[in-house]
């Protein structure tokens, strides 16, 4: 699409600017020689125009939802409605301070309080937290409410935290960093969690099983009441991680399946754009005997409206700096209210759907290693390609030649060559059809061409990063 002229890379030219200031009209001051740059500031001097065709260049090479299919599994890259958008920017919920008394604020709080009860239902919890403002954020979260619980029974020994191999890396590191050991559980062939292995390694010394439900292979664990009462039978606790719930919405309910805290993603299943480390919004979910320990400040509904308490003596303190990302909130909010029950029913159906189609139809040309009706995504196994030489991550790049993103790749790390795909409910059935084209497409090419997928991406501005190195020493700009 985009061709840089190498020779006219460094667009800077001596002199040249992109602006007009007028001139000064108050007396020069000269700083403290000591405070002074001993040379110019090294910036690219240009003009304005310039400038904008930089910018707008690149954030053409900008791959978002909102430019193409994004079936990144595990992430949830759905279409965010921009009515999201504007509620988010109304000026009585954009331009509040956090510090303002309460009594100024009770919109603000109303719509955190009304949200909380949304989630309650949704969740099948009895009380809900907002401010973590992450996943991850709200499975620490969840510990720290584990640990307070187990210590407030005189429970001291409860020092490991099961998690399934097939987990999302944030699960183990959660536990690790809330102070837990961390004891792996094996999958079984047909890619739920070994009921036998959990029996031999719960115990009194179990503090809680992280699980999601589906799992990260997108198939439901049809034994989680058993899985439950194994667990609550130890005494131990069920942490459900809920970073994924478009299967489930208004179907069933990790409070219904038997878990005791629950954590949501906003930024995935509640329609707020991710993907960029812009903010996140990690809500935590109670039954009642942990409610106690949920973080502070709560929002209480009064008779004469919503306060903020602070005084609970059980509580686990504050996790993040006043109430959560409230803009997620809003939006979480705005996403809940015009989608009504039905429609997030809806959105579920539409998420399972979607996947089985695609599983079934891909299955053509891939392995897809545990092929049973999945939930709202599937993973299949790049093997078959594998042994042609080319590997999942060359797939991955493939699909970008053809405008699409790719999905997660080599992870769950249980499955060999791992390839994840959600397609999400927002997708229509056109979209998945051109990606199966594409796909089945790819794994002829594998067969005729390997090269052609091994070299790939072949039509893009640049090719294959050392995507290590890119995150670890990232260089924002060319200027040594
Ligand atoms: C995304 C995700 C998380 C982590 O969420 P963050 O907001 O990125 O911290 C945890 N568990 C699962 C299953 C996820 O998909």
């Amino acid at each position: 699409m985009k061709k840089v002229n190498q020779t006219v890379f460094e667009q800077s030219r001596p002199g040249r600017v992109g602006y007009s200031l007028p001139e000064s009209d108050v007396p020069v001051k000269t700083l403290p020689s000591q405070l002074a740059r001993k040379e110019p500031a090294r910036l690219p001097e240009i003009s304005e125009l310039q400038l904008m065709r930089h910018y707008t260049r690149l954030s053409h090479d900008n791959f978002g939802v909102e430019n193409g299919f994004y079936p990144l599994g595990s992430c949830t890259m759905k279409y965010n409605p921009k009515i999201n958008e504007v509620t988010a920017r109304l000026e009585g919920f954009a331009h509040i301070h956090p510090l303002q008394p309460a009594q100024t604020t009770q919109g603000a709080l109303q719509l955190m309080y009304e949200l909380q009860e949304d989630l309650k239902v949704i969740t099948g919890m009895d009380g809900v937290s907002l401010q973590p403002a992450a996943g991850a954020h709200g499975e620490w979260t969840g510990l720290m409410m584990v640990r307070a619980y187990h210590k407030q029974n005189g429970e001291t020994n409860r020092t490991k935290v099961l998690v399934p191999d097939s987990a999302h890396g944030t699960n183990p590191s959660s536990a690790n960093i809330a102070g837990y050991d961390v004891v792996s559980i094996p999958t079984t062939e047909a890619g739920l969690v070994d009921l036998d292995a959990l029996r031999a390694k719960v115990g009194e010394d179990t503090a809680a099983l992280m699980l999601t439900n589906p799992n990260t292979l997108g198939l439901f664990e049809k034994d989680i009441v058993e899985i439950a009462d194994i667990v609550h039978e130890a005494g131990g606790l069920l942490y459900y991680d809920g970073a994924n719930l478009n299967a489930i919405m208004a179907k069933t309910s990790p409070g219904l399946m038997g878990f005791d805290i629950v954590h949501l993603n906003l930024h995935k299943t509640f329609s707020t754009p991710h993907g960029g480390g812009g903010p996140g919004a990690g809500p935590v979910g109670v039954k009642a005997h942990i409610i106690p320990f949920l973080p502070v400040p709560r929002i209480v509904k009064e008779d004469n409206g919503f306060v903020l308490k602070e005084d609970e003596p059980l509580s686990i303190g504050r996790v993040k700096g006043y109430y959560g990302n409230f803009g997620v909130l809003v939006r979480a909010y705005t996403y809940i209210r015009t989608m009504g029950p039905i429609g997030l029913r809806k959105v579920s159906e539409g998420a399972v759907l979607h996947a089985n189609y695609l599983a079934k139809r891909l299955q053509a040309a891939y392995d897809l290693p545990y092929d049973e009706v999945c939930k709202h995504e599937f993973v299949l196994s790049g093997k078959n390609q594998k042994k042609l030489g080319v590997r999942t991550l060359d797939i991955a790049k493939r699909l970008l030649d053809y405008g699409f993103y790719a999905p997660t790749v080599y992870f769950p790390l249980i499955v060999e060559e791992a390839i994840m795909i959600e397609p999400t409910e927002t997708e229509s059935k056109e979209t998945l059809d051109e990606f199966v084209e594409v796909m089945l497409q790819i794994a002829t090419e594998a067969k005729e061409h390997p090269e052609l997928v091994q070299q790939a991406p072949h039509h893009k501005s640049v090719r294959r990063l050392d995507e290590t190195r890119a995150a670890r020493q990232i260089k924002v700009n060319d200027y040594p």
